[in-house]
């Protein structure tokens, strides 16, 4: 067992949201700690370009950004490990803690910015390698590329019908790959869908592979009762099935959603006065990197208010 000195303030996660309040912080002389998790940049690491962060007119890599990100923190002080917090405690809010399994770090302050995971089909043949060349989790980062292109969403939500709608405005097409008969989004974005010319819906079917030389150029699909299987040639697959927010560590010490994300008072506030959440961990509406970046500033500025506060 190992103990680290009291940390005046703790960052978890290294996504846009995390960055950010770390550099707010580190030049607030907050000294922040940031522990990056297992995947340092977050959501970001699984996309190409980012057309749509401001700054970058010809667009940035997603990796490249967040170490952009980093480095800005780490400047101004800010120190970055590479550790998963695998359990935390903060039932005493002066003395948060953290463990990375057996190792144990405390805190006076702490942010939440764990952020959530889109939920992939994980179809166990390697679908990774198609990342970002034709098979993406997000229609608002990556439809832009699918200018006059064949594509397909899978869902039956109202995600997969919002970002449906949304291709329609590059693609030429956008086939909508639903496992049963009828969607489970509302009634007026099924609306939406339905009175869309450019959208076809494909009843009944899963993507049960990927398939592709360098790229993704068509998938396999198998019928859900009669297991008949078929190919669809397409540009680019977008999976819209749900997204997990990473809050299993937080079960018992924070509040939570019945969905699991964290619920946040006014816009960084959790259930403990001591501790700040910011980005998708509990934003399960915008889910960009601005905003999470945003996030991650109003709660740098929230917790350091918070610190004055107690000190004065
Ligand atoms: P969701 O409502 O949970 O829908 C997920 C969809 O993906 C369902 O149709 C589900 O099929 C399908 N699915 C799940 N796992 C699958 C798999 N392994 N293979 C194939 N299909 C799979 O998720 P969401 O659409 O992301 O919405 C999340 C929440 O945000 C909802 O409360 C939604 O109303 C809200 N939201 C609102 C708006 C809006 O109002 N503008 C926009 C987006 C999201 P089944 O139907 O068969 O279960």
């Amino acid at each position: 067992m190992t103990d680290h000195p009291k940390e005046k303030c703790i960052i978890l996660g290294s996504g846009p949201a995390g960055l950010t309040a770390a550099i707010y912080a580190a030049r607030a002389d907050m000294n922040p700690l940031v522990f990056e998790g297992d995947a340092p940049g977050g959501q970001l690491l699984q996309t190409t370009d980012v057309e749509n962060f401001p700054g970058f007119r010809d667009g940035i890599l997603g990796p490249t950004l967040m170490n952009e990100m980093r480095e800005q923190a780490k400047k101004f002080g800010a120190r970055t490990i590479y550790k998963k917090v695998t359990k935390t405690d903060f039932s005493d809010p002066d003395n948060l803690k953290c463990w990375v399994d057996d190792e144990l770090f405390t805190a006076e302050s702490i942010i939440v910015a764990t952020g959530a995971q889109a939920r992939w089909l994980n179809l166990g043949q390697g679908e990774e390698k198609y990342w970002g060349k034709g098979y993406t989790a997000c229609a608002t980062c990556d439809g832009a590329f699918f200018r006059d292109r064949e594509v397909a969403i899978v869902g039956g939500g109202d995600s997969a019908c919002e970002e449906a709608s949304f291709l329609t405005k590059f693609a030429s097409k956008v086939y909508l790959i639903h496992r049963r008969n009828e969607l489970r989004a509302s009634k007026p974005m099924q609306k939406r869908v339905f009175d869309n010319d450019k959208i076809e819906i494909i009843w009944n079917q899963n993507v049960t592979e990927l398939r592709g030389e360098n790229k993704l150029e068509s998938v396999e699909l198998t019928e859900s009762d009669t297991g008949e299987k078929s190919e669809l040639k397409i540009d680019g697959l977008f999976v819209a099935i749900g997204h997990t927010p990473n809050t299993s560590i937080f079960e018992g010490q924070l509040a939570m959603k019945d969905s699991g994300y964290l619920k946040v008072e006014g816009n960084t506030k959790t259930s403990i006065p001591s501790v700040f959440v910011a980005g998708d961990v509990s934003d399960d509406h915008y889910r960009q990197a601005i905003t999470a970046a945003g996030l991650g500033c109003m709660a740098a500025l929230d917790l350091e208010h918070y610190m004055a506060g107690k000190e004065s």
